[in-house]
């Protein structure tokens, strides 16, 4: 069993990234943004008690999250590996997340220069209602505009795609997360990939640290 993390800031591309490996190399991809946001959408409960916390761009509580990851790694679904974009992100998670055992452990950090280029990416990024699949309307448009190449579904902006959120997920990156890459690295199995570079471009760095 392989596991894949991709590290980076918010707008480094990593769900993007995560996508097309899951495609290519036929591992499962968990993004724990889209599996909250699949939450808040279905109105349930919990749903309701995480919207606030992910509109402001803060981070939901451990207890959940790692509840919530234990049981996807843990699914019989998965048997070559899988990916993970968006944790762990911070060094809590990554220790629950190193209880879990692997063959082979790769942790991706897709560095991006400057916070400019965040936020241009991230306030025209659209995702697709129906299948979560991400566009940009600067850099990697839908063929037909508003509507999801994949599956035909609408696109729209998430509600935490504006500038004061972005500015707090940065905020919560710089403090809680960021500090995750020395850990991995400590581990031996940090790799840093330079994610200003087109998408093909950092596929194919990849490529090149999996094989
Ligand atoms: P980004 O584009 O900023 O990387 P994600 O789509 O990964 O955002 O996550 C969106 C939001 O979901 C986060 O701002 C946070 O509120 C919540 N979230 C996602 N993953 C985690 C996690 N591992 N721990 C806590 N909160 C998380
Ligand atoms: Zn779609």
């Amino acid at each position: 069993m392989l596991r894949i993390i991709f590290l980076g800031a918010p707008g480094a591309g990593k769900g993007t990234i995560s996508d097309i490996i899951e495609k290519k190399y036929n591992y499962k991809k968990i993004s724990t943004g889209d599996l909250i946001r699949a939450e808040v959408k279905s109105n349930s409960i919990i749903g309701e008690k995480l919207r606030p916390i992910v509109d402001k761009g803060e981070l939901v509580s451990d207890d959940i999250i790692v509840e919530i990851v234990k049981k996807r790694v843990t699914s019989k679904y998965i048997n070559k590996g899988y990916i993970m974009d968006g944790f762990p992100r911070n060094i809590n998670q990554a220790k629950e997340l190193s209880k879990i055992e692997v063959d082979r452990e790769v942790v991706i950090y897709l560095k991006v220069g400057n916070e400019e280029v965040i936020f241009n990416r991230l306030l025209s990024r659209e995702i697709c209602k129906n299948c979560e699949a991400i566009f940009n309307t600067k850099n990697k448009p839908p063929k037909v505009e508003g509507v999801c190449d994949i599956c035909g579904g609408i696109l729209e902006k998430r509600t935490d795609d504006n500038e004061g959120t972005i500015e707090e997920r940065l905020r919560v990156y710089i403090e809680v997360t960021k500090p995750i890459i020395k850990y991995y690295e400590d581990k031996g199995v940090l790799y840093r990939v330079d994610a200003s570079i087109s998408i093909e471009e950092v596929f194919k760095k990849i490529g090149e640290i999996l094989n």
